[in-house]
This record gives structure tokens, C-alpha cells and sequence, in this order.
């Protein structure tokens, strides 16, 4: 029986081994989707910035478009002026031309705002890329180092499956069934590593008489708690106590 308990316990050991890279393997995508929507939330604050100027390239557009419906105007008013046949209808005139000249002045000057304006964001958008450029490399040598940290632990995985099978082969086919079954029963923990007197896994402390046929290792023992396996390396414990 010690030696079917011991490759029992190696069996285990080997199972949380996979379960390890298992979980790891799970991990690691979810990982690197984190960070692909941290590098991208990066690259909107430049696409913010380019929208800035796209407006203010539209906004010019209006105003210059303001300035050619007031030329527009201006010269209808003239056409009228010179048909004007009153003294008072021609300085009504004169009055409304200048009103619209002086309104092409205000978005002239509105204009060479917006112009001033555009510098300022082509300077943002070329400082923002730069940041999200720097950015962007560093999520990327992440994101670079985490698949192929997947790759790596994938080989590994097929490595340790086959390390399993060759465990699994060794043990009697009578332990391998109790096993199983208790694996799949409690979420892939079937044996239980005593520490002095507790299950390793339940903590539930284990009676002296119970812990003494651990001990004897005549048979298999499950715990009164949880139902595993109970396992305690015997060897070491005694070396301790002779030391
Ligand atoms: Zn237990």
C-alpha cells in the first residue's frame, strides 16, 4: 500500500502541475485582451485630436463660405446703389455696404483664429502620436512576450500529459478507479498532504487513531471531512524525530 499511496500522491502532484499551466493558459488571453484595449483606449486620444481638426477645418470652411455670401451681398447693394434716386435711399445704401464690409473683417479675423487654432492641434496631434507610438511599442513587446509565454506553456502542457500517463500507468488499476472518481468529484483534489495532524486540505483536524493507521500504512485512508485521500510522507517525519 506505501507504494501505491506514495504514486497516488505523485499522481496528484502532477495533476496540480497541469492544472497550473492549465490555469495559466487561461490567464494569459484574457491578459493580452486587457491590454490590447489599454494600448487602443491610447490611440483614441489621438483620434480625439484629429477630430479636433477635422472640425476646425469645417468650421473654416462655414466662415469662408460666410465671407463669399457678404462679397455676394456687397454687390447687389452696389448694383442697387447705382440705381439709387434719392440722397437718403443712396446713404441707406452706403451705411449697409459698410455694415457687410466690416462683417468680412470680424471673419477674417475669425478665421486667422481657427488658423492659429489648426497649428495648435497639428502640434497636439503630432505630440499625442508620438506618446501613443511609445506607448503602443511597450503594449506591444507585452502583449509579444505573453504569446509567446503561450506557446511555451502549451508545449509544456503536452510534456506534463504525457509525464501523467506514464504516473498513471505504474498505479494499480484498483487505486487509479478511486482516484478518478474522487478527481472529478472534488474539483481535481484527491489526495490530501497531512501536515502533523491536519488534512492539507480541509485543515480538519485528523483523530489519533486515525492519523496512527495513516501512519502504519496498511490501507487507504480518506479523510472524515472531505473524503480524500490522506497522505503523509512517513520517511522524512521519522528521520525528524531521530534528528
Ligand atoms: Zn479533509
Amino acid at each position: 500500500m506505501k507504494d501505491g499511496l506514495e504514486l497516488l500522491y505523485t499522481l496528484q502532484q502532477q495533476d496540480d502541475k497541469i492544472a497550473r499551466i492549465e490555469n495559466i493558459l487561461q490567464e494569459i488571453p484574457i491578459e493580452i485582451k486587457k491590454l490590447e484595449k489599454e494600448r487602443d483606449n491610447k490611440a483614441s486620444i489621438v483620434q480625439d485630436t484629429r477630430t479636433k481638426l477635422d472640425q476646425n477645418k469645417k468650421q473654416r470652411e462655414e466662415l469662408e463660405k460666410q465671407i463669399l455670401q457678404t462679397k455676394e451681398k456687397i454687390k447687389k447693394k452696389k448694383e442697387q446703389l447705382n440705381k439709387a434716386t434719392t440722397n437718403k435711399e443712396y446713404q441707406g445704401f452706403i451705411t449697409e455696404i459698410k455694415y457687410e464690409e466690416a462683417s468680412i473683417t470680424s471673419i477674417e479675423e475669425k478665421i486667422i483664429e481657427k488658423m492659429v487654432e489648426s497649428d495648435e492641434i497639428m502640434q497636439e496631434i503630432r505630440k499625442n502620436e508620438s506618446e501613443y507610438n511609445k506607448i503602443a511599442k511597450e503594449y506591444n513587446k507585452k502583449i509579444k512576450d505573453f504569446t509567446t509565454d503561450f506557446k511555451y506553456q502549451k508545449v509544456k502542457l503536452e510534456k506534463e500529459i504525457k509525464n501523467k500517463a506514464e504516473i498513471q500507468s505504474k498505479v494499480q488499476e484498483k487505486l487509479l478507479k478511486i482516484y478518478n472518481k474522487l478527481f472529478t468529484k472534488k474539483s481535481g483534489k484527491a489526495v490530501s498532504y497531512v501536515e502533523t495532524c491536519f488534512c492539507g486540505i480541509c485543515n480538519m483536524k485528523i483523530r489519533p487513531q486515525l492519523l496512527s493507521e495513516i501512519i502504519s500504512n496498511k490501507k487507504l485512508i480518506t479523510c472524515e471531512n472531505c473524503g480524500r485521500i490522506l497522505y503523509k510522507k512517513i520517511e522524512e517525519e521519522n528521520n525528524k524525530d531521530q534528528a
